[in-house]
């Protein structure tokens, strides 16, 4: 499925440690990362994504089934657009709209990790992720489909190794709800995007995927418990998704709005200012309209 590979590396290590996985799947660590003209602390990196897949899955028998059918007693959606499990209780939805590219890094030259700010309009941002040789390079727009990559995106000079368009669920698991139920006749489980373990400012699921699943394992059989405390957990998701929406919708966000996105980056280890996170807000996300 689309990515950019990037992900808090902290997390990745610990991932590949609850699992017993061999390696550490990182392609280039970043201390620093780039937000236009901000350099931040971090601690992520670009991993390959697609071995860590294929490392998790190494052991298991791969079944297929057409669906509905076969005799299951568990099932987990984890198909991140909720295609098992179904609609949510809440109308409250955001959905985020990608275009990526990978590109050899001689043709877009790149240090670390940058987020520039969208042009032409809208919330979102323009991300170029290094990957040793190569660079994924993407946008995302709220709640605006992208039809064909625009041409301030990719002069037309460029040679595209590979090119994707997705969906990002941005709705928290408070705003997912119900994240389990029974069907087709079993238990249905949704993880990942399905579930809401999401970060809507910046559309990052890899290590909220991680986290939530390590509160499904602590939880495992006892699914109210497990929605329950998926939803006190992620609550810092629920106030991204709040403040996403208000900048979808043009309204201004508050003092206490800045803190919750200064106070929330610390997860994959950025060390913002109050300014910085300001400027970060209004320069990147919404393209200098914030
Ligand atoms: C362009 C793009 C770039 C991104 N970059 C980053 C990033 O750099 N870092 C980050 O943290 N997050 C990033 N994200 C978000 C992140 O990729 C997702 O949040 C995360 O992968 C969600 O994991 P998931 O397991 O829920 O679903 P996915 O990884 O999306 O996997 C869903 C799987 O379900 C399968 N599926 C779907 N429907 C069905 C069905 N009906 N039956 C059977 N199988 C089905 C799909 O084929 C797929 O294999 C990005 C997303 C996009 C679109």
């Amino acid at each position: 499925m689309p990515c950019g590979w990037g992900i808090h590396e902290p997390t990745l290590k610990k991932a590949c440690e609850l699992a017993q996985l061999d390696g550490d799947f990182v392609i280039e660590s970043f201390e620093k990362v780039k937000f236009g003209n901000v350099i931040a602390k971090a601690d992520l990196c670009c991993f390959d994504k697609p071995a860590f897949i294929k490392a998790c899955l190494e052991g298991f028998v791969l079944n297929q089934f057409k669906f509905p059918g076969g005799n299951f007693d568990t099932i987990i959606d984890a198909t991140a657009g909720r295609n098992v499990i179904g609609f949510c209780d809440s109308t409250e939805q955001l959905t985020i709209y990608t275009r990526q590219v990978r590109l050899k890094r001689e043709e877009i030259p790149v240090e670390r990790m940058e987020i520039e700010p969208l042009q032409g309009g809208g919330v979102g941002y323009v991300w170029r992720f290094p990957l040793g040789r190569e660079v994924h390079y993407g946008l995302g727009i709220v709640e605006r489909r992208i039809d064909r990559l625009p041409d301030w995106f990719l002069p037309a000079n460029k040679q595209i190794i590979c090119s994707c368009k997705g969906m990002i669920r941005a709705s928290s698991p408070k705003y997912s709800e119900p994240v389990w139920g029974h069907a087709y006749p079993s238990t249905i489980i949704a993880v990942g995007e399905s579930a809401g373990m999401i970060s809507s400012v910046t559309g990052g699921g890899c290590k909220e995927a991680i986290d939530g699943v390590e509160i499904l394992i602590k939880n495992w059989g006892d699914w109210d418990k497990y929605e329950k405390e998926l939803v006190k957990e992620f609550k810092w998701a629920d106030r991204e998704y709040e403040i996403v929406k208000k900048l979808y919708q043009g309204k201004k966000l508050s003092i206490g709005d800045y803190r919750t996105i200064q106070k929330n980056s610390k997860r994959v280890g950025f060390r913002l200012g109050i300014k910085e996170t300001v400027s970060l807000v209004k320069h990147i996300l919404t393209g200098g309209n914030g």
